[in-house]
């Protein structure tokens, strides 16, 4: 029962962690990224004031820059959206859960985003699979991220071909194992780290946190999550879990706040 204990306060303390350093790399890239459009909206700001000053701004002109403007807000406006999921995002909530159920959870959705991109979606699980100890809403969006882009990879896949396969399996070694197989275009000819790095994307209108604000939840969680390019065409991403013990209480982590 000691160690039980020991090791839910060991478990709690390196998501903490992982957390924190996670955000401090994060951090440098997001002053960055949300710069750019703040700049931009000071620098139309200012012609427009300019303009104005001289008597030569048109209406025509200057709605033209404030739709600039607005466009510039709601980009970084994003950017700090997103983020904020990410940094008010309670500590994970680590409980027993089938992941089985979390996926039929979020099928729905993700079934009525594959028809509209013409994909066919199938999803397998073995008929029992053992619980897992996550914080299942966590473990939702990193779902619904990486079948996101495997339906976004097939975007020039001839509709007839777009199928995407989320798979559950244990993988013997206490951990479940999830896998999203598409057959799009494959992943960009970069290093790992750069694919999973904040804010690189390809996608005209991406964010590029998807991958990264994925593993950082799933590394969190103690997985992994990877990927790896498929022999025939398109990519598997897949991360792992580690199953609860069979011992362990439901309702476990109330006692062993900080
Ligand atoms: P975003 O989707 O906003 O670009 P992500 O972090 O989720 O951000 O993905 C980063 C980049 O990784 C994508 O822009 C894309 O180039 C690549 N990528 C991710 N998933 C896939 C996939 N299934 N197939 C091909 N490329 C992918």
């Amino acid at each position: 029962e000691y160690l039980r204990q020991k090791e839910a306060e060991l478990r709690e303390r390196m998501t903490h962690m992982t957390r924190v350093s996670t955000m401090g790399e994060m951090a440098s890239s997001i002053a960055h990224e949300v710069n750019q459009p703040l700049t931009a909206i000071a620098t139309y700001a200012q012609a427009c004031g300019r303009l104005i000053d001289q008597g030569m701004l048109e209406s025509s002109e200057a709605r033209e820059v404030l739709g600039k403007i607005g466009q510039e807000a709601i980009r970084a406006g994003d950017i700090i959206r997103r983020l904020r999921n990410l940094v008010h995002r309670r500590p994970p909530e680590l409980m027993q859960c089938d992941l089985v159920q979390l996926l039929e959870e979020v099928a729905p959705l993700a079934m009525v985003d594959a028809r509209l991109n013409d994909v066919e979606l199938t999803i397998r699980a073995p008929g029992s699979v053992p619980p897992i100890l996550a914080d299942g809403i966590q473990v939702q969006q990193v779902l619904l991220n990486l079948i996101r882009n495997g339906i976004d990879a097939m975007a020039k896949t001839p509709p007839g071909e777009r199928l995407l396969e989320v798979k559950i399996a244990t993988s013997g070694g206490g951990r479940v194992v999830v896998s999203v197989t598409d057959r799009g275009a494959g992943v960009p000819d970069v290093g790992e780290e750069e694919l999973f790095a904040p804010f690189f994307t390809t996608k005209p209108s991406g964010l590029g946190l998807g991958l990264s604000i994925s593993r950082s939840i799933i590394t969190a969680h103690g997985g992994t999550l990877s990927f790896g390019r498929n022999a025939d065409r398109g990519t598997t991403f897949f991360f792992t879990l580690p199953e609860a013990a069979a011992a362990e209480p439901c309702e476990g982590d109330k006692e062993t706040n900080e």
